[in-house]
């Protein structure tokens, strides 16, 4: 991996400094993400897809800036904006996650139909793997799909379904061959949200709010051309998906910005007289996660360099999703020993919460527990680094563990 800039990266730093001070002001605040994007936020994503700041290597044709991928590319535009504190652009289940799971093996048609309104933020995705029988056992995911003429008719229940109260879309994990083995026979399915059948009942995290759902679906018709990859094929659809999502969970560009968050807290937040940062007990913990967080950042820029050339990091992916959640929650733990009392002191403000500043380290704290066990428990990522990544003994097989583990 070299980091040098050439004259091409020191020109689009140029270019980036140049849109900044232009439209620096039409930013939307960094942060948020948890909520259907508003106008505002809408219209920042189309002008950072237009100029290739979201979406860069997503191809031409599917809405894309379509430039090859270039991991400095990547780095001067996210540096760039996180030093002017510019929001840079929506990560979200249809964005992080669907996108590149079509881009590997989507058809043409799938493809011209939902990237562009996707990365633009128009259509919201959700994902529909959870059951309240299998979570960590994922393959034993038991809603039902059967094809009637046309349409796949779908029966079952999802959970844990984050954003589903107002998504557009989901992407669905179901069963279309009850007679293969669990792994052969399952399917992948796009379906509108909008479709007859499909009751969504919110359920409230321990942050007050609404994160996710339980998903019910009576005689729901999905038409057959729907489908991603094939009958039978929905295991190895599920899986690419799942390694975007841990990669999106792990991302060390967040960890960057809530770092910057942090350090400013402890510089504005005093005791008799004293800046936190100045007190070794916060600064000596400050300076482990900062190295922590600027090693994250490497290691992230290893993996976008090895993406690009079409390798498989193996082990060094992995380690992403449970690396990152740690640090994360590691990081909103300093913020709320920062912040004393008014840490512990937490009264659900429900959905408005997340646009006060003053609130915020408190949610993330809680959000950061759901996010070791979301997209694959930590315990599961520990099992998958250790017997796929590592090569180590794997877990003896009982019927009441029979958990393959998600992903
Ligand atoms: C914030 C959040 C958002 C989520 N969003 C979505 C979403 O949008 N869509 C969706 O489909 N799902 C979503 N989920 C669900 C999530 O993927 C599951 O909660 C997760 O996979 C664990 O499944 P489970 O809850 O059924 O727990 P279980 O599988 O019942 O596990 C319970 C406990 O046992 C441990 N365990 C289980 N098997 C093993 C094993 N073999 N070895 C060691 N430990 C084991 C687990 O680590 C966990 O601690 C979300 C969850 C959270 C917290």
């Amino acid at each position: 991996m070299d980091l040098t800039l050439t004259d091409k990266h020191r020109a689009l730093q140029a270019e980036v400094q140049a849109f900044i001070r232009t439209h620096g002001q039409d930013s939307p605040k960094p942060g948020g993400g948890r909520k259907r994007p508003d106008r505002k936020t809408l219209d920042w994503q189309k002008l950072l897809v237009e100029h290739g700041y979201a979406a860069r290597s997503v191809p031409h044709d599917y809405g894309g800036f379509g430039v090859e991928p270039d991991v400095l590319d990547l780095a001067v535009i996210a540096d760039a904006f996180s030093r002017a504190n510019l929001y840079q652009g929506l990560t979200n289940q249809g964005i992080s996650m669907l996108v590149p799971t079509l881009l590997e093996v989507g058809t043409e048609a799938q493809r011209r139909q939902w990237i562009g309104p996707t990365i633009r933020g128009e259509v919201i995705w959700c994902q529909g793997y959870s059951e309240p029988g299998s979570g960590s056992d994922l393959a034993a995911a038991s809603t039902r799909a059967v094809l009637d003429g046309g349409d796949f008719v779908v029966n079952g229940q999802k959970i844990w379904t984050s954003s589903a109260h107002y998504a557009d879309m989901m992407f669905l994990l179901c069963r279309t061959e009850p007679d293969l083995p669990k792994h052969e026979g399952l399917s992948y399915l796009l379906l509108s949200m909008r479709t007859p059948g499909i009751e969504v009942r919110p359920l409230k995290t321990m942050t007050g709010r609404n994160e996710f759902n339980e998903v019910f679906f009576t005689d729901v018709r999905v038409p057959a051309k729907q489908i991603v990859l094939g009958r039978g094929k929905g295991w190895y659809v599920a899986n690419i998906t799942l390694k975007h999502e841990r990669l999106m969970i792990g991302d060390a560009g967040k960890l960057t910005h809530r770092l910057e968050q942090l350090i400013t807290l402890l510089q504005s937040t005093s005791v008799e007289g004293r800046r936190l940062i100045d007190m070794a007990e916060f600064r000596d913990r400050l300076l482990k996660l900062q190295g922590e967080v600027l090693a994250w950042r490497a290691h992230n820029l290893r993996l976008l360099t090895e993406a690009a050339k079409g390798e498989e990091s193996g082990v060094k992916r992995m380690v992403v999703k449970y690396g990152g959640t740690m640090l994360g929650f590691r990081l909103s733990s300093l913020a709320v020993d920062a912040l004393g009392a008014a840490g512990l002191a937490f009264e659900s403000l429900g959905e408005a919460a997340e646009d006060d500043d003053a609130t915020t380290w408190n949610i993330d704290y809680m959000y950061d527990v759901g996010l070791m066990i979301g997209g694959g428990s930590n315990n599961i990522q520990k099992n998958i680094i250790g017997e796929r990544g590592l090569g180590l003994p794997r877990e003896p097989k009982t019927p009441s563990s029979a958990a393959i583990g998600r992903g």
